[in-house]
């Protein structure tokens, strides 16, 4: 931690006052020059970047000690100064200092402060933290004769003319203000063609002018349009015209200085960029100063990074020797800085409730029973390395008389599910009962499914009693699953979010399985986690095909502990992926009946989102006839969300039996059909599909002996959907899939509104680019909490991430 510069001069203003003061003003008559170095003491603290409060009470103290004070009138002046420094040293100080609402700023009133607030921009710190997105180089001015059309440049002009004129605008004639400027290589033009009134006072004929903007060409001469102007000198006064020198180049900006690189901030609409970088300046006057630092002092000095207040200042106005190139890519020590300091602060809280919640009352289910051994080699295959190394993982957090929680990553079909099951029959072992979420009813189904087969697998030591609970359940059945739950005659329920109506009751829930949990919203997953009568909470496994990229996973699930498993299970084929465009029809055809000739089955996939729906629904059935009809004697079935949960259970179950040659169905069965025998899959409008639910779908086929095929149908495209399917024909490899879809769409998107709650709100950071200082503020942030599990030792630490991501941490919490 680093003390702010104002804390620190403050620091030095004080202790020589209490020094002073102590023992009823003891050795006050034997300091000598004591009134001096308070007074030059008060005035360095007074030039720094401060509050104009602040500023003021520092400005009084200095005034209090002139020379020549006698003793008696120092004695009242420490007890003055020390009561005037008081509220500066209270330890929200600086808190409050920084969340000031703009509109303490000159020039902010209650409109200007709305317009701000749009763009979350309330109070100082937000205008202090505001990154630039990019930087002008103003430092090399270019002649006006060698401006490049589509370059963007710097140059000094004077005005030769400048009027209202009429001018082609988004294709129709607009009134425009326009100046022609111009120096002794050559001229140009440049157009407002909004905002030209206030320019007409700016821009008479003979200003000097430093413009910044793109160069562009408009019939035969270059144009500026809507440029950036800086007035070097102001037109001569009328009546004065051509009389050459300026009247008063003293009050204008000379050139030198307005040689700089300017920051640029993405725009506040109906903020002109140069007031926003005006306000953005006056926030860094008055509070650079007051901020601190926490990134642990070794790392500063090993990554030898500047302090919070040099770096705040850097990133606003990079020094004019800078090298430009680090920070245009925000990776200029001074970003590194205050990126690290906002990832640090963010993992200490993820790891800080890591910590904590380990040592929560849970409920420990021992090993003990050979139970779980048996179970295990009763399952009908051999579990793969990875698959081992999980359970042991798992099966060490149960027995520990705190909650898990555990993310458990693996790739579609690397055999999550056998996992959850072997930590059921512990539960089970342990009298216990196990709770499985699934996002949609077809997976509840699908999983109800393979777990019956794989209880059924293994003897009395599988033998688990397991129930399904959805919505589309009738009453009487439900109730029956109920009452059977609440008098504990099931060990384990796979359920949709019926799971978690207030109606259920269980009779001893010690471990809740959250399959796909990206689709479920926090608060949901809280009604499975409620503690029991002795206030322990269960175990929770959250388990998720959608690789997430490491960088992701540490500052999504830092608070989680993680298991991957990384291998599939022997004998899986390869899977081709081909896209095909339009008119392609035919070798689809081809394909299918190739297929289906050897034995195999097929799936047919249509998205369905809810804008078109039916359309959808259409587009499916009518593709289920087609097939049919032109593949006579084969049984092609048709599945979507429409179709009662029976028929719909009877019909994965004809595919999965082999008696359906082609699936036709809509997205619903996503992550839900585990066919070996199906090898060919067939995805309409891939466009429309994300990259990682594409990843699923195909991973449904090649799970046999046979080699799998994924067709993808691009009905249409844009750059985006075209990167997604490149990606996909590239690589099988889930973790590169994510890291694709993580770049293509960026991590706001990439994690979807509905996990929104989740994301902490990064101001600085960026996880994409700064993926490599998220793992050292990890470390860093693993250290400090070593020695001090709790932050007791550092309180200010402790308030800081409360602060800054207390909100988000307490949601992060619930699971
Ligand atoms: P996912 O991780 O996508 O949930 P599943 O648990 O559905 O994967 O497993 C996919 C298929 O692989 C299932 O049919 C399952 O029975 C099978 N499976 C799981 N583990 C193994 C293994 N170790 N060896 C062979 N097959 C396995
Ligand atoms: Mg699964």
């Amino acid at each position: 931690m680093s003390p702010s510069p104002f804390a620190e001069a403050l620091d030095a203003l004080r202790r020589p006052l209490e020094f002073a003061a102590a023992d009823d003003f003891a050795r006050l008559p034997r300091l000598r020059g004591f009134g001096a170095s308070v007074r030059a003491a008060a005035e360095r603290a007074e030039r720094l970047a401060i509050p104009p409060e602040a500023r003021s009470r520092m400005r009084r103290v200095a005034s209090w000690f002139p020379d020549g004070a006698d003793v008696s009138g120092i004695r009242e002046a420490v007890q003055r100064a020390l009561a005037e420094l008081a509220p500066l040293s209270a330890p929200d100080f600086a808190d409050s200092a920084l969340g000031l609402p703009l509109t303490t700023l000159p020039g902010v009133g209650p409109r200007r402060a709305e317009t701000f607030a749009k763009r979350e921009l309330r109070c100082i710190a937000d205008l202090l933290f505001l990154l630039p997105s990019r930087y002008d180089d103003r430092r090399s001015l270019v002649a006006v004769g060698a401006l490049e059309v589509g370059r963007r440049a710097t140059f000094v002009a004077r005005v030769l003319v400048a009027d209202f004129t009429a001018s082609r605008g988004r294709g129709r004639m607009q009134r425009a203000f326009l100046a022609v400027a111009g120096d002794e290589t050559g001229s140009v033009n440049l157009k407002w063609f909004h905002g030209g009134e206030p320019m007409r006072e700016r821009l008479r004929k003979g200003a000097l002018l430093l413009v910044t903007g793109d160069v562009r060409r408009y019939r035969f001469s270059k144009e500026l349009l809507h440029p950036e102007i800086e007035v070097l000198e102001e037109a001569p006064a009328v009546g004065q015209e051509g009389a050459g020198a300026p009247r008063d180049a003293a009050a204008a900006p000379s050139v030198d200085r307005l040689r700089r690189i300017v920051p640029v901030y993405s725009s506040v609409e109906g903020v002109p960029p140069r007031t926003l970088r005006r306000l953005v300046d006056a926030a860094v006057a008055t509070s650079a100063d007051v901020v601190e630092g926490f990134l642990p002092e070794r790392l500063v000095r090993e990554r030898r990074l500047p302090a919070v207040a040099t770096a705040l200042r850097e990133v606003h106005e990079p020094a004019q020797d800078a090298e430009l190139e680090p920070y245009l890519r925000r990776r200029s020590p001074a970003h590194e800085r205050l990126v690290l300091e906002e990832l640090f602060l963010l993992q200490l809280g993820l790891e800080a409730r890591r910590i904590g919640r380990a040592r929560e009352p849970g409920i420990a289910l021992p090993r003990g029973a050979n139970r779980v051994r048996a179970a295990a080699s009763g399952l009908p295959f051999r579990l793969t390395a990875a698959q081992e190394r999980v359970v042991r993982e798992i099966d060490d957090d149960l027995a520990q008389p705190h909650p898990m929680h555990r993310l458990l990553q693996g790739d579609v079909g690397s055999g999550k599910t056998a996992v959850a099951f072997l930590a059921a029959v512990r539960a089970a072992a342990n009298a216990c009962q196990t709770a499985l979420l699934a996002p949609t009813e077809l997976l509840a189904e699908q999983h109800e499914r393979t777990l019956q087969r794989l209880a059924a697998s293994g003897g009395g030591a599988t033998a688990l009693r397991i129930a399904v609970l959805t919505a589309s359940l009738s009453r009487a059945q439900s109730q029956t699953v109920r009452s059977a739950l609440a008098a504990g005659e099931i060990d384990l329920v796979v359920g949709t979010h019926a799971l978690l109506s207030e109606e259920v009751r269980f009779s001893r829930l010690a471990l809740a399985v959250v399959d796909e949990q990206h689709r479920f919203g926090v608060a949901q997953r809280q009604a499975l986690l409620a503690r029991d009568a002795e206030g322990r909470a269960p175990h929770l496994l959250v388990m998720t095909a959608t690789p997430i990229p490491r960088t992701l996973a540490l500052t999504l699930y830092g608070d989680l502990d993680v298991s991957v498993i990384d291998e599939l299970p022997p004998g899986r084929s390869p899977i081709t992926t081909d896209v095909l465009r339009a008119g392609e029809g035919r070798r689809v055809l081809d394909l299918l009946r190739q297929t289906l000739a050897r034995g195999e089955q097929a799936c047919v996939v249509y998205p369905l989102v809810e804008e078109s729906e039916k359309s959808d629904l259409r587009a499916a059935t009518e593709s289920a006839g087609k097939i049919a009809a032109a593949l006579p004697g084969k049984r092609v079935d048709l599945v979507h969300g429409r179709v009662g949960a029976g028929e719909r259970a009877a019909a994965m179950a004809r595919f999965e039996r082999g008696e359906t040659d082609v699936l036709v169905s809509t997205s619903v069965i996503e992550v839900g059909v585990d066919v070996p025998n199906a090898t060919l899959m067939i995805v309409e409008h891939a466009e429309r599909f994300g990259l990682a639910q594409l990843h699923q779908l195909r991973g449904r086929v090649g799970r046999g002996a046979r080699p799998g095929t994924c067709l993808l149908m691009a009905r249409g495209s844009t750059e985006e959907s075209e990167a997604r399917l490149r990606a996909l024909v590239e690589t099988t490899d889930g973790f590169a899939i994510a890291d694709a879809d993580l770049r293509i769409r960026g991590p706001g998107e990439f994690l979807g509104t509905r996990q929104s709650g989740r994301i902490p709100n990064l101001r600085l950071a960026d996880l994409l680019r700064d993926a490599d200082l998220v793992a050292v503020a990890r470390r860093a942030a693993a250290e400090t909490l070593r020695t001090d599990p709790g932050l007791q030792g550092t309180p200010r630490l402790a308030r800081a991430v409360e602060r800054r991501f207390g909100d988000r941490l307490a949601l992060a919490g619930v699971g």
